[in-house]
């Protein structure tokens, strides 16, 4: 059998090998258009920023790897430039020479990611504007940085004595991941970096109350975010910088500009062969990765996939899926019956010592497709036991069906062990799990890694006393005109408090039921909603209507107190 391969990095690399590791007789060819296979494309930012210093490091196999390793006829420089899915061959373009070769297959696997998004604005070729794909694309940027050194130091400007060093400005278009990642590791390099982002928030797929933390977390570690504007596009301005023009009419100056639009499908061959493409503009694919032609298979960026909670197609542009995918093709086509799941987007980012992670469906999703059996929690648990060094807050958002208790998404964000509680809620939703299991899931425990309650048994617990309407809840959308008591000492009150909230420490409660209303619902607020949800049950128990409010004060004003030292 053979099998040609299109695009050596994450899908087509996992492929190769994985083929090779069931099927010692398959005659595989990889051809990869630029000049390096399996890289690490997720390490690019940190390059550029020197916390990966030495650009081999990010080539984590090479052709000779894969020829000597996998027996892989693995060629870089070589660009697959049509299908004739009729006869079953590939024409093959030597970048080098341009000459063009044509080879026949039995299976045909795509893998040709998505390429980062270019708007055809004014002035988007100027020297200094750049995107982060590919090695090369680190490369060029640290070289500018190198190059330009002396002219971003203001030296070009030098007037006699001159000790002060202005900061050089670095634009990024783009408030995702490689965005913020890129930006993050800029501002280590010393420059003064703005975000631009069009929509409302950064980091789309999570909901906006959780960005508004992120948001002004990596405000306070140097990055200027500007929220609502888009990129309308860029000019020469003086000493060789540039000027960022938005639409809102905003000009932003800037030594080095960083495109991070996001990423579009490459569908270029799939389109040439005929092969459906779906809605969303990714090649379509069946849960074996087969294209809409039998023989031939897409894997990574550029498919769409089925959403694991909404189940709508969807496009997932994550290395994980991506490495899956590619195994999964190999094993079809190696006679095996693997199937992809469908994509849950786990993701992480770490950004100045903080982690923001999430899976899952998030609110504004479920709210955008019109489903409204759901419930969702805040919390805000230590990371790990109180009383040993070094914990610190996790904000969590936990979304569950409010008829069955089935996880739907998780996001979670802190300055210690926040991967691994998402990593569990990623496993735990994948496994159709409910807020009931996660009570009792059995998690790794001692005082500098967790809490007997891991914050995973405690999101659990907390979804489950709602569900089990021990704790009737309510959000700060719904309760603010409602009777509000507030459950904390009056010397928290006194850093912020809410306007015409009555005030009885939970200490005092029992004791002062008779202050509060029979007739009225009572809202309850405490710093986190703990302290308030034992005010609750006292409550409840004592024949009031009362709700917990979720998340207490910190989910009503999330960014500003959750990251107060
Ligand atoms: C800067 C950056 C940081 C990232 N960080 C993370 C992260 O932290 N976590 C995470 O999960 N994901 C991350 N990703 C995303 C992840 O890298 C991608 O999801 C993954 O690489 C997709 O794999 P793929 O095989 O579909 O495409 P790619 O890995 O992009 O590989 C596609 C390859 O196909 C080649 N190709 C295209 N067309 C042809 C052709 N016609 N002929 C020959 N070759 C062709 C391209 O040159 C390219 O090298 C990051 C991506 C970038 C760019």
């Amino acid at each position: 059998m053979k099998v040609i391969i299109v695009g050596g990095v994450a899908g087509g690399a996992s492929c190769a090998a994985r083929l090779r590791r069931l099927d010692e007789k398959a005659e595989i060819i990889m051809v990869e258009r630029g000049p390096y296979v399996s890289y690490a494309n997720c390490g690019l930012p940190y390059h550029i920023g020197g916390v990966i210093e030495k650009e081999s490091s990010l080539l984590v196999a090479n052709e000779k790897t894969f020829r000597e390793q996998f027996a892989v006829d693995c060629r870089t420089r070589c660009e697959a430039i049509a299908i004739a899915p009729e006869k079953k061959t590939v024409q093959l373009r030597n970048v080098a020479t341009g000459e063009v070769t044509t080879e026949s297959y039995d299976k045909l696997v795509l893998s040709p990611g998505a390429p980062s998004i270019r708007p055809p604005l004014p002035g988007i070729d100027l020297p200094g504007i750049f995107q982060v794909r590919t090695v090369p694309d680190a490369r060029a940027i640290r070289e500018w940085i190198e190059k330009g050194s002396l002219f971003l130091s203001g030296m070009n400007n030098y007037s006699g004595f001159q000790t002060v060093r202005p900061k050089p400005h670095a634009v990024v278009i783009g408030g995702g991941f490689i965005g913020l990642e890129t930006a993050e590791n800029l501002v280590h390099r010393g420059f003064d970096a703005v975000v631009l982002e069009m929509g409302d928030q950064i980091l789309a797929p999570i909901d906006q109350e959780m960005a508004r933390i992120v948001e002004g977390y990596v405000e306070r570690h140097g990055i200027r975010l500007a929220l609502n504007d888009g990129v309308a596009g860029f000019k020469q301005a003086a000493n060789d910088t540039l000027s960022v023009l938005t639409k809102s009419g905003k000009s932003h100056p800037a030594d080095l500009v960083i495109l991070a639009l996001g990423v579009r499908p490459d569908t270029t061959l799939a389109k040439s062969a005929g092969l459906e493409i779906g809605q969303r503009g990714g090649i379509r694919v069946d849960e074996q990765m087969r294209t809409s032609n039998p023989d031939i298979f897409a894997v990574g960026d550029a498919v769409e996939v089925k959403d694991f909670v909404t189940g709508e197609w969807s496009l997932i542009a994550l290395a994980g899926p991506a490495n899956r995918q590619g195994r999964i093709a190999a094993d079809v086509i190696a006679g095996r019956d693997s199937r992809f799941r469908g994509s849950q987007g786990t993701s992480v980012i770490g950004l100045f010592g903080a982690t923001a992670a999430w899976t899952g469906a998030s609110e504004k999703t479920l709210k955008r497709i019109g489903d409204k059996d759901y419930e969702k929690i805040y919390l805000y648990p230590n990371s790990h036991a109180g009383y040993y060094p070094g914990a610190r807050p996790i904000a969590m958002k936990v979304i569950f069906r409010k008829s069955n208790g089935k996880l739907l998404g998780a996001q979670a964000l802190g300055e210690d062990n926040v991967d691994k509680r998402v990593s569990a809620f990623a496993m735990a939703l994948q496994m159709g799990a409910t807020i009931y299991d996660l009570e009792e899931a059995e998690l790794c425990y001692a005082p500098q890694f967790g809490s007997a309650k891991d914050p995973v048994n405690f999101a659990g617990m907390v979804a489950a006393d709602v569900l089990r309407n021990d704790m009737p809840l309510s959000h700060w959308d719904s309760a603010e005109k409602g009777y509000l008591l507030d459950v904390r000492e009056p010397f928290e009150l006194a850093v912020e408090n809410v306007p015409g909230a009555a005030n009885i420490p939970l200490g005092q409660l029992r004791a002062r039921l008779g202050e509060l209303p029979r007739d009225k619902e009572i809202f309850v607020i405490c710093r986190s909603g703990q302290r308030a949800y034992s005010a609750t049950r006292l409550l409840l128990q004592n024949g009031f209507k009362a709700r917990n409010l979720a998340g207490g004060m910190l989910s009503r004003t999330h960014a500003a107190v959750f990251w107060q030292d």
